[in-house]
């Protein structure tokens, strides 16, 4: 049923929608669907002109936060306040990816190696999360625009390999975004659905969906019967892509009309002309033989032949991931019955012949491959929505399933509208030094803080043996069987010891109660992350002040006095800010007494080292 809201300040009559539309929350571009008069449509811009919006975000000089084409526009001029390729860091750690740092113009940063990421972006401390919600934000406004309408429910897809943190930090981004997110779908799956893919054959089906983007290269091998769809495999290459093509070109041109990139980069408009025109020329040969433009009075051309020798070795990669793909899912390249092809760099002709060639057949391509990602989420949110008669709904988890953890904060293990049945679990580990017991709180709902969810049942795990903070793995698994019965499981790992309790009571809540639930969590989901944000913060940095205290006591004989005293400084400013309630303070805090610790930290490391090898001979006698 449709509710009819007024926006006061507008004074537009907007209507509440039932409508689910389909989110593809891209690494480079993303793109918004919905099911118009039985068909799936991509929603264009104000512009009318693409129904891509490129996933980037800009503060300006008011921070005020633009996303799209504009904010694109802002990324050579302003690169440390224009942030892209968030997606890569939704949901990991520094320690995933440090070894990336410099792939991104901006400034990614965390302390304590094993929390998740912040960005950097003048005196401010984004979280990944946060700044996807801008662009589904963005991708929000869109629709409603569109439609005239307001939209609150959503399906968004996934990369087939992303893990639990990465799927939850994308359903949190949602949240933000005011989104109650229906069903995260893997990628691959959706663009199998916009090919009707389900539909095709009576008997299970094994389809190989390849996704060359921008930037990222995937292969995935599903198998799909009786309208489920399971992850045989996934292989890839997440720094391979049309942009890599781009760069082949340009440094063919360097080459031809000897240049120095060098001198190049210090006439950075001329540079930008020649890698847009690259970009030109790939994409003009997709269809033409020759392509040829004329930049600041040189001359520069390429054909076809010469595209396809520089970019050969970047495809045979591509088969080499298939191949892999097959051998982990035990096929050969003759079972596979379908070939999807999904992603703006599969328009390059030599991409689609070497695909076909390698499997021996044809492939699915008269979709636009930039969008079947979002068509297929617009057709899993219309069969959610009950609207496709002939296909199944399974029994599902109506709220989501976790567990309290430090500082009141609910951290969710099943998601909502989990399939039943099912399974899924996480490692913890003990904040304080020589704890023997540690109480597991089971909670159902969505918000941020447990106090606000509803509390299912708790139970302590006795007898944990003495180790220091951070050092037990405790693993708690919730198991929800055919019956919907939940039941919940702790697993000391290093000492076996467990526990585990039985609950009944999950459904105990009526429909309205549940409406009312996940309602109150989209009203609240900015308050909520905010707090979550500032607990967050306190946690690891009551972490960071634990481990300077013990590195002051440890490393008392090779730091000077004044080494400590600066140190203590830096603590102390720390622990005055954790006190407060600015969580952008306790970042900055963080940030100084790492910098000035981590030289220190390196030194007694060394003399460690050295003071090891002293004692001890190396090698063989
Ligand atoms: P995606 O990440 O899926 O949006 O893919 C974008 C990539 O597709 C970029 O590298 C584009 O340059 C590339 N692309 C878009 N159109 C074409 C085309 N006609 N021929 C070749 N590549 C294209």
């Amino acid at each position: 049923m449709a509710k009819i809201s007024i926006d006061i300040k507008s004074g537009n009559v907007k209507k509440e929608s039932d409508l689910i539309i389909g989110i593809d929350l891209g690494t480079t571009n993303s793109l918004v669907a919905y099911i118009k008069e039985g068909n799936p449509v991509a929603v264009k811009g104000k512009n009318g002109k693409s129904t891509l919006v490129p996933s980037i975000v800009h503060f300006d000089k008011e921070k005020k936060i633009i996303v799209g084409d504009q904010a694109k526009a802002k990324l050579v001029e302003d690169p440390e306040n224009t942030i892209y390729s968030v997606k890569r860091l939704l949901g990991k750690s520094y320690n995933d990816v440090q070894n990336v740092q410099q792939y991104f113009g901006y400034k990614i940063l965390d302390e304590d190696p094993d929390s998740l990421v912040k960005i950097r972006v003048k005196d401010k401390y984004y979280t990944p999360i946060e700044l996807s919600a801008e662009i589904l934000k963005e991708l929000k406004n869109r629709i409603e625009t569109e439609l005239n309408q307001n939209i609150s429910k959503a399906v968004i897809t996934v990369p087939a390999y992303f893990n639990d943190a990465q799927r939850q930090a994308t359903r949190d981004a949602g949240k933000l975004a005011g989104l109650d997110v229906l069903r995260i779908v893997n990628e691959p799956t959706a663009a199998s659905l916009a090919y009707g893919v389900d539909k095709l054959a009576e008997e299970a089906q094994t389809i190989a969906v390849y996704d060359l983007g921008g930037g990222t290269f995937d292969i995935s091998i599903l198998r799909i019967e009786n309208g489920i769809f399971e992850v045989l495999s996934t292989n890839g290459d997440t720094y391979l892509g049309g942009d890599d093509f781009d760069k082949a070109i340009l440094d063919f041109w360097i080459k031809e009309q000897h240049l120095n990139l060098e001198s190049l980069e210090k006439q950075p408009s001329l540079l930008q002309e020649l890698r847009l025109a690259a970009e030109q020329a790939k994409k003009v040969l997709s269809t033409e033989k020759n392509y040829q433009e004329n930049i600041g009075g040189v001359k520069y051309s390429i054909n076809k032949v010469q595209f396809n020798q520089l970019i050969q070795a970047l495809i045979d990669k591509t088969i080499d991931s298939c191949k892999s793909a097959l051998k982990d899912a035990n096929l050969s390249a003759k079972d596979i019955n379908h070939i999807v092809m999904v992603g703006g760099s599969t328009r390059v002709p030599l991409a689609k012949e070497s695909v076909a060639n390698f499997f021996g057949k044809e492939v699915f391509d008269k979709l636009n491959p930039d969008e079947v990602v979002a068509l297929g989420a617009a057709i899993q949110a219309d069969i959610l929505a009950g609207n496709q008669k002939d296909m199944l709904l399974l029994d599902i988890t109506p709220l989501s399933l976790g567990i309290e953890t430090v500082g009141g904060l609910m951290d969710s293990i099943i998601p909502r509208n989990s399939k039943v049945p099912t399974k899924a679990g996480r490692n913890y580990t003990t904040s304080i030094d020589g704890q023997a017991n540690l109480k597991v709180s089971v909670y159902q709902g969505e918000r941020d803080l447990v106090e606000h969810n509803r509390k299912l049942g708790e139970f302590i795990l006795k007898g944990i043996p003495p180790m220091p903070a951070g050092l037990p793995k405790i693993e708690i698994q919730f198991i929800i069987n055919a019956d919907g019965i939940l039941k919940v499981k702790a697993k000391e790992l290093r000492s076996n010891i467990e526990q585990e309790i039985e609950i009944r009571s999950q459904y105990g809540l009526s429909e309205e109660e549940m409406a009312k639930m996940l309602l109150e969590s989209i009203h609240n989901a900015e308050g909520d992350m905010k707090q979550r944000a500032l607990l967050e913060a306190r946690n690891e940095a009551n972490n960071i002040l634990l481990s300077t205290d013990k590195f002051i006591v440890q490393n008392a004989s090779i730091l000077s006095k004044e080494e400590v005293e600066t140190t203590l400084k830096f603590h102390q400013k720390l622990k005055i800010k954790v006190a407060e309630t600015d969580k952008d303070a306790i970042n900055k805090a963080m940030e100084e007494l790492n910098e000035y610790t981590t030289p220190l930290a390196h030194r007694a490391m060394d003399v460690t080292i050295r003071e090891s090898l002293k004692g001890k001979k190396v090698g063989k006698d």
